[in-house]
């Protein structure tokens, strides 16, 4: 059951006219202000420009709250099922890059050539910096002028689903059950859902947050932190002997230790690590932080029984030292609770596969507000919004991949209006 040309080229141009004019308002999120939502007041200008848009597309309950959070919510077309499902993206871009005074540039009938910037003849991206490029040869592509981020991450999520709901009001015939719609602010500084109403969310969502055409991912690092404080004993060091212990060199041998191979620089796909954060001390107290990474718990169980019989051996063979050791769990793999629903997963699969796309379930390797959501009871597998080279001055979209996205959740709708 694909989509009729006509509502197709509809859901191109609402996709693409929108995601243009909502990259051109500054949104970035400010990681210096982490402790209040949102953490810059910027954020609310587009949060404005949208909640306008939602109440002319006759959504119900359209609300903007103090923390800029904008819910609205799209009663079922007549006939369709009752189970409602929450679509969610966010507004504000990236601190690695300024976000302000965006320019989009277009490259039609894109050869598969390196992209070149106007405003930054040094800047290009190659076909090594991004081989995604040669499935979009003909497309148009589109990125800033080099100056800044696009902001694609996550303003094409935005537009696609507004695109949506723009073509369901336009086309009756087009089913669908309750929508309810959350774009949230700070995603990029780990508080997007800091003051999120989970209330105002039905209890099957998507965020459309992902990166390349086809991308679903229902996966995402089981987090743990861990601190090692070493104690040591400081004396005179012309009078040192047999009487120091150094806790800054122990630390530094704790470290030589560890598994060489196990790195974040090392390991890709489903593969788990340690991270070395930040190292700081002297003889008297040192302090190694790290984080550990996988994607099955009893894998980072086993990291954490390493450097638990590590600490034993060291306050073995260097007698007087004593070590702390900490763990903090981060976050959950939202796998555990995306396993008692897949149908949620599946049908988001198939929603792809309508809009005539292959599907590629990945595992995140971070994690991410539907990470968060999950965890709060609320399984919210993340589907592509189209966008490459995120959080750069390479960020790139073709003009095809905000169609697809517009698409897909069109036909998750139709899905889930038939339950
Ligand atoms: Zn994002």
């Amino acid at each position: 059951m694909s989509l009729s040309p006509e509502i197709r080229d509809f859901l191109q141009e609402e996709a693409l006219t929108r995601f243009l004019r909502y990259v051109k308002v500054h949104t970035m999120s400010d990681e210096s202000k982490a402790g209040t939502t949102p953490s810059s007041d910027r954020q609310f200008d587009l949060q404005r420009i949208l909640e306008a848009e939602l109440n002319e597309l006759g959504l119900k309950d359209v609300d903007l709250d103090e923390h800029c959070y904008l819910y609205a919510t799209l009663p079922a077309s007549p006939g369709a099922g009752s189970t409602p499902i929450g679509l969610a993206a966010h507004v504000d871009t990236s601190g690695a890059v300024s976000g302000e005074n965006v320019k989009p540039f277009f490259r039609e009938n894109y050869d598969g050539s390196p992209l070149s910037f106007p405003d930054d003849p040094e800047l290009k991206v190659t076909l090594e910096d991004s081989p995604e490029l040669k499935n979009f040869i003909g497309d148009t592509i589109i990125s800033a002028s080099g100056q800044t981020l696009l902001g694609a991450d996550d303003k094409s999520g935005i537009a696609e689903i507004i695109a949506a709901l723009a073509a369901f009001k336009k086309f009756p015939e087009l089913k669908h059950g309750e929508i309810r719609i959350c774009f949230t602010p700070d995603e990029e500084i780990g508080m997007g859902t800091a003051k999120i109403n989970t209330d105002k969310l039905p209890k099957f969502c998507y965020t459309l947050d992902g990166g390349e055409p086809g991308e679903l991912e229902a996966e995402c690092f089981d987090a743990w932190g861990a601190e090692i404080k070493f104690k040591g004993i400081s004396v005179h060091p012309g009078f040192a002997k047999n009487k120091m212990i150094n806790a800054a060199t122990t630390a530094a041998r704790f470290l030589a230790a560890m598994p060489d191979y196990e790195t974040p620089e090392h390991t890709e796909l489903r593969e788990g690590f340690f991270h070395v954060t930040s190292i700081s001390g002297s003889e008297e107290e040192a302090l190694i932080k790290m984080i550990v990474r996988d994607f099955e718990v009893p894998k980072n169980q086993k990291r954490m029984d390493y450097l638990t019989k590590l600490v034993e051996y060291f306050e073995v063979r260097y007698p007087g030292l004593k070590i702390d050791l900490e763990f903090k769990h981060q976050y959950e793999n939202m796998w555990v609770v995306m396993e008692k629903y897949p149908e949620s997963v599946e049908l988001a699969s198939k929603a792809i596969e309508m809009a005539g796309i292959e599907v590629h379930q990945k595992a995140i390797r971070g994690g991410t507000d539907g990470s968060k959501l999950s965890l709060m009871g609320h399984p919210t597998p993340n589907i592509f919004a189209g966008g490459m080279l995120f959080h750069s001055r390479k960020e790139w979209i073709a003009k095809s991949a905000l169609l697809n996205a517009a698409e897909t959740v069109v036909h998750l709708a139709a899905l889930w209006a038939e339950k």
